[in-house]
């Protein structure tokens, strides 16, 4: 069968960056391994990680002792609190921060500092927006546009002058963080709008509908819990194109045989080596 892969895909320059630094510090450190979360939404990267010797700490729960251990900080980053307390429990820290997350925290930071109420579009579970609100006293965390126009009339009834400014998730989409842009600004028109979006994802997104004219059914490689590549799923639907996200080769579809030509992407989690082996699978349909 004949496969195309699209123009872009796979590891992100962050992800790839957080990636080597753990294997790096794997070889170069005898002492206990952690991440604080899962380094990516890998599963099969998250296996070899533990069998080089990888614990995953919950930021909500660090133990009392990190003595004779290294912590790597995955791409999404952490707080300054979460930092503070892992130095002071004694471990070394290897930062493998994407550096454009470290730019939102750092302008969270500033606004802060300067006095403005710092909205932060994204999800509130995410590892990114948990740690950028830490660098920010005055945060408030916004899901999707409805969130964002009941916080900001919140906000209105208790200090109409306010100054706002937002940030937005890395990965959110731009349609969605303008939505959010929109529904402060009609409390606080002022808004300062801060393009915090990484280019990686929306690379990727174009590449696969650019695919989709020449293919008829697509591939994501990539594990489903991680958003970016549900939302290349998403953009294989909307190009009315039949496409399954696989964990790996085991999982391709029996229906995939019936199709002439299939389109391969993958999220920004997934290793070059799995794209390899789907691709390998695919073309021998
Ligand atoms: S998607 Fe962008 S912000 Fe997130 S880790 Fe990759 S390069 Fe960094």
């Amino acid at each position: 069968m004949r496969v195309i892969r699209a123009r872009t895909l796979g590891f992100c320059a962050g992800v790839r960056r957080t990636v080597d630094l753990a294997l790096e510090a794997a070889k170069k450190y005898e002492t206990r391994l952690f991440t604080v979360g899962p380094l990516i939404h890998n599963e099969r990267t998250l296996r070899e990680l533990a069998e080089l010797g990888f614990s995953v700490l919950d930021e909500d729960k660090l133990p009392e002792s990190l003595v004779h251990s290294t912590t790597v900080i995955r791409a999404h980053g952490i707080g300054p609190q979460t930092r503070q307390y892992l130095l002071q429990r004694g471990t070394k820290i290897i930062d493998a921060t994407c550096p454009k997350v470290r730019k939102s925290q750092l302008k969270a930071l500033e606004l802060s500092k300067k006095g403005f109420a710092v909205f932060i579009a994204g999800e509130k579970n995410h590892g990114e927006v948990r740690g950028i609100r830490m660098f920010a006293r005055n945060s408030l965390v916004v899901e999707d546009e409805g969130e964002a126009f009941d916080a900001a009339k919140e906000l209105f009834s208790k200090n109409k002058d306010a100054k706002t400014a937002v940030i937005g998730q890395t990965t959110i989409s731009g349609a969605e963080y303008r939505a959010v842009c929109a529904a402060i600004k009609r409390f606080f028109p002022d808004l300062a709008v801060h393009d915090t979006i990484c280019g990686a994802t929306v690379a990727r997104q174009k590449a696969l509908a650019a695919l989709c004219a020449e293919v008829d059914a697509l591939v994501i490689a990539g594990d489903p819990a991680s958003s970016n590549t549900r939302r290349l799923l998403a953009t294989a639907s909307t190009h009315t194109k039949p496409g399954w996200i696989v964990r790996d080769a085991s999982a391709l579809p029996p229906e995939l045989g019936s199709f002439g030509t299939i389109g391969l992407s993958a999220g920004t989690s997934t290793p070059d080596a799995l794209i390899g082996e789907v691709e390998r699978a695919i073309s021998l349909l």
